[in-house]
């Protein structure tokens, strides 16, 4: 059939994943085409995740702060929420960043189409023209053929199949456009989408009540991490509801009515239905792989549609590559960044591999809880030697200084090399504070390396040097 465009390298989806490897792709030389089914560039990440959750969090915690201030003999009002200038401001955020993208995309010689993207075959995609700022098609079709490809389309919210079409029943995307401060909130699922949100909910004036199947909120960090934050924050929900399944939803003109259902007698739910006026559904996200008609192009999809790929991001077909959350976990956008960046140097011929110690994760909560390379639940799952060494922030000048010495940085070492192999950290800018155990993870740095580096004094990043100087201390055969 006729072919509209030409180009080396077709990029399908435009979210952090997506906008890398074209970019990378266009630096390279390669004539680039990006596909994106939405008005804006940037992906989940910018338009309804990463970003405007962030811009909430952070107001978020300045609220908190300044009542928190009254401690410190400092009292400030009330504040007074407008909503609505509240979404401005996020929206404003958004605005300035996939604006942004949008002129590095134009810089760089981009070609982007709007549009969503079907596969025809190996080199050819069929792209059905959208508008407005959703992705509604007007039926418009445009035919790219490609030499190689970088599939990039990410992944989408789950929806539990039981849960009815309400207003007040809202899922991540829903919830950022903060529509209303409900009384009392539920949250399905405790993970980091699900309590990011609830704080920012929470700090507004709800009420909250978290549900979660397994035995934990916050799965995939070390516990002794989230028993700090979720004593910090035990003020903020009035039911936590672990080990505890969701069964029905059932919305009424009171409210939505929620039965749960004990996974086991560890469970204290409720028998009785309980009323919320607002529910958010944060129990996980699918990849779009069953979505864009890879079976033409000869790409494998698993069952439940993520795409295998080798190590340099590589899919069954050679010339065709994918990156990002549909190639599977983390699905987080500093992965699918990194991954973007092989897959377009890859497809240009350089050797480069995916090939890390470590992807660092953070939950963006008050305090915020991050961690890096093995936990130490994972350690001793796997019967490793390691040792950790544990700064508690209750002996941090800045910490005290700043009354907030409630966390505590923590490294995992090889108990044999010394090697920095893991860390985590709970208190205030963890997130940041990361980094830096990244690095040393990444570096294949050892407890000599950090503990002998001069931090600054007092911040709290002179936690991590304290870690490293805690575990040599108690180990006398380190090389
Ligand atoms: P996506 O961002 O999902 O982008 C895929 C793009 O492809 C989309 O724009 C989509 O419209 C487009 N697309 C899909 N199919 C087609 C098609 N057929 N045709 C055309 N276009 C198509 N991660 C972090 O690292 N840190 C955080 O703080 C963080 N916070 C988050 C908060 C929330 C509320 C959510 C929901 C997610 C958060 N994430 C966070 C996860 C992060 O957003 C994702 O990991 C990241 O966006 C994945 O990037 P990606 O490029 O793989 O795909």
């Amino acid at each position: 059939g006729p072919v509209d465009i030409e180009c080396e390298m077709l990029v399908l989806g435009a979210g952090p994943g997506g906008y890398s490897a074209a970019f990378r792709s266009a630096d390279l030389g390669m004539n680039t085409v990006l596909v994106e089914r939405y008005s804006t560039l940037g992906g989940v990440c910018l338009n309804v995740g990463c970003i405007p959750s962030k811009a909430l969090l952070h107001t978020a915690a300045i609220m908190d702060e300044a009542q928190h201030m009254s401690s410190h003999g400092i009292t400030f009002a009330k504040p007074e929420v407008d909503l609505n200038k509240l979404r401005d401001y996020k929206d404003s955020v958004i605005k300035k960043l996939t604006g942004g993208l949008a002129g590095m995309a134009k810089a760089r010689k981009v070609t982007t189409v709007r549009g969503v993207g079907q596969f025809l075959d190996a080199h050819h995609i069929e792209v059905t023209e959208t508008t407005g700022t959703g992705s509604e098609t007007i039926g418009v079709k445009k035919v790219v053929r490609f030499a190689k490809a970088i599939i990039a389309a990410g992944s989408r919210v789950v929806l539990l199949p039981f849960i009815p079409q309400d207003p007040r029943i809202v899922d991540s995307t829903g919830a950022l456009e903060l529509r209303q401060v409900p009384k009392k909130m539920l949250i399905i699922g405790g993970g980091i989408i699900g309590l990011e949100m609830g704080t920012v909910y929470s700090s507004l004036g709800a009420r909250l009540d978290v549900v979660e199947m397994m035995d934990g909120l916050m799965q995939g960090a070390d516990r002794d991490l989230v028993k700090v934050w979720q004593k910090y924050n035990e003020h903020r929900f009035d039911n936590i509801y672990v080990n505890t399944k969701t069964v029905a939803v059932e919305a009424r003109e009171e409210g939505i009515y929620v039965t749960f259902e004990k996974a086991n007698d560890k469970s204290t739910a409720p028998a009785e239905p309980q009323r919320y006026d607002m529910v958010l559904v944060a129990v996980g996200r699918a990849p779009n792989g069953l979505l864009i008609g890879a079976d033409k192009a000869g790409v494998a999809v698993t069952d439940r549609g993520f795409i295998n790929v080798d190590a340099q991001m590589r899919t069954n077909v050679p010339h065709i590559f994918a990156i990002g959350d549909i190639v599977g976990q983390p699905m987080l956008a500093h992965k699918a960044v990194h991954e973007a960046h092989v897959a377009a140097e890859a497809a240009f011929g350089e050797k480069s591999f995916f090939d890390v110690r470590q992807i660092p994760s953070v939950a963006y909560t008050d305090p915020e809880v991050a961690w890096a390379g093995m936990t130490e639940d994972q350690a001793k799952a796997e019967g490793l030697k390691v040792g950790k060494g544990v700064f508690p922030w209750a002996a941090s000048g800045r910490a005290i200084a700043n009354g907030r010495d409630e966390g505590f940085t923590k490294l995992i070492f090889d108990q044999e090399t010394g090697r920095v192999i893991g860390g985590g950290i709970v208190g205030t800018g963890a997130g940041d504070l990361i980094s830096e155990v990244c690095l040393a993870i990444e570096m294949g740095a050892d407890a000599v390396d950090v503990g002998k580096t001069i931090h600054p004094h007092p911040t709290l990043g002179e936690s991590v040097g304290m870690a490293a100087e805690v575990f040599k201390g108690h180990c006398t055969d380190l090389p």
